[in-house]
């Protein structure tokens, strides 16, 4: 395993960075690219700029990429809506009938269609991510006794979408907190040593 930090200058000069024409994670002849897109716009910035990444993989790959998937950002995806919109809908339907407005001291808001909304859409943000997180969680440790250490070594979504990390088989691309850099984590050190010499790195490090 080796990781490589390349330096950002700017969002407007974006390194270009190529990529071996074989799989990242075995070293089979490439068959095909899995796209990243990390967002390098700086925060004050309405536009959202894109840093897109452009990694190798062998068919074989891109299929175990596609069922790594399935363990974690469609696991945590489809929980999350499905637990969200139920806790919608039972808030809603459940809220204006209440004793909760009394509780708080706010009972003029018990007819308000507003006030019950907002409330529902943040209780069912709140079991989406929650639940979503724990059933991810849940599934990830079941497949872990098939995919080993591949899945277990993939933080889980919540995590990579607070962090702008972005995970393919032999590969994690992550942006440091200022965005000022990019850092590339590589299963495979002959295909850090192949890249690093693709794209001139040598020295720079
Ligand atoms: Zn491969």
């Amino acid at each position: 395993m080796q990781t490589l930090t390349i330096p950002i200058k700017s969002p407007k000069e974006l390194p270009k960075l190529v990529f071996p024409q074989t799989c990242l994670n075995c070293g089979q002849p490439k068959a095909g690219t899995r796209g990243i897109s990390l967002d390098v716009s700086p925060s004050s910035s309405k536009r959202s700029i894109f840093l897109e990444l452009e990694p190798p993989l062998c068919t074989a790959c891109i299929a175990l990429e596609n069922r790594l998937e399935w363990f974690s950002l469609l696991t945590f995806t489809i929980s999350a809506f499905v637990l969200g919109g139920l806790t919608f809908l039972m808030l809603f339907l459940f809220l204006p009938v209440s004793d909760l407005w009394d509780w708080l001291g706010i009972e003029t808001f018990r007819r308000s269609w507003l006030a019950s909304t907002t409330l529902a859409g943040a209780g069912a943000l709140l079991v989406a991510v929650v639940g979503g997180t724990v059933t991810e969680l849940v599934v990830k440790t079941l497949a872990s006794t098939w995919y080993g250490r591949l899945l277990a070594a993939r933080p889980l979504t919540i995590f990579s979408l607070l962090s702008e990390s972005q995970d393919v088989v032999g590969l994690r691309a992550q942006l440091t907190p200022d965005k000022k850099a990019l850092v590339l984590t590589f299963e495979q050190d002959a295909i850090a040593a192949e890249f690093v010499v693709l794209n001139g790195l040598v020295g720079k490090d």
